[in-house]
């Protein structure tokens, strides 16, 4: 029998794991009239998130080897000290893992939960087999990269940290999902692309100086909707000293959701958005 990774579990020895809490913090009591105590358990908290972002109950990928019950993506730092598993190995894994066919029972583009150091998908053209996202919710990307690349499915980055992105003159056929996630970086590049499919940011939090979403096409909806953003003045820029956040030349084809944005400046208070 096949062993599966443990990288999803929520409950282990009897106590909540890491990425149960995670799911806990998530939870929202949306279902009750307001009346109700809420006297639920972390775990049940857990669970309910996990069914309501319909987060599988296992890693798809399995253990690295018989030293683990992780698979590859999700070994701790210390395993991967361990084992001599370097984050290019991961890297390498990961598009090995995308573009391999699947068996179709299960869903192997899941990376839920997962950190990577440079996501680098520069000049790559990605047809996946199945149309399932690509799934790396919840988790810890220092730095992904899109140039030149085509992505036929839809690229999940929800409820991460993305420490530095950019995506210049790429095809997301999928679109790119990246709701209540954490975006920090000096300057945010998305620009020249085409989105066939939602750019959806809804609830993130974007820490940045310059906010850089010029020259693309949304063929379907731009969703910013309850967006974050704190503009860091502070923070060196070369170039231009156009709006901080910027537009200038994107095409909107479907609706774009502005609603609910906030904006704050480190060192002024008037918001600048150009479009
Ligand atoms: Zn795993």
């Amino acid at each position: 029998m096949c062993q599966t990774c443990s990288g999803l579990a929520i409950e282990k020895s009897g106590s909540i794991t890491e990425f149960g809490a995670q799911l806990a913090k998530q939870y929202s009591d949306r279902g009750s009239n307001g009346f109700q105590l809420n006297n639920r358990s972390w775990l049940e908290k857990a669970e309910e998130t996990r069914n309501r972002l319909d987060i599988p109950e296992k890693c798809p990928h399995e253990p690295y080897n018989n030293e683990t019950d992780r698979c590859i993506f999700h070994l701790t730092e210390e395993e991967r000290n361990e084992l001599g598993v370097s984050q290019s190995d991961v890297e390498t894994a990961f598009i090995e893992r995308i573009k391999a066919s699947s068996s179709g029972n299960t869903r192997e583009k899941n990376f839920i939960n997962t950190s990577f150091t440079h996501l680098d998908l520069r000049y790559l053209d990605i047809d996946t087999s199945g149309n399932r996202p690509i799934d790396i919710r919840f988790s810890d990307i220092d730095g992904l990269y899109l140039d030149h690349t085509v992505l036929y499915e839809q690229l999940r980055l929800d409820y991460s940290t993305i420490n530095d992105i950019k995506i210049d003159s790429s095809e997301l056929l999928g679109g790119l999902s990246a709701q209540e996630a954490k975006i920090g970086t000096n300057e945010i590049k998305i620009k020249n692309n085409t989105f066939n499919n939602d750019l959806n940011l809804q609830g993130s939090s974007v820490s940045s100086a310059k906010i850089n979403l010029k020259n693309n096409i949304f063929e379907e909806n731009c969703i910013l909707t309850n967006c974050y953003f704190s503009i860091q003045s502070n923070k060196s820029i070369v170039g231009d000293k156009e709006s901080n956040i910027t537009f200038k030349g994107s095409t909107f084809r479907g609706n774009a959701r502005f609603r609910n944005i906030n904006i704050e400046f480190s060192s002024e208070t008037t918001s600048n958005i150009g479009k």
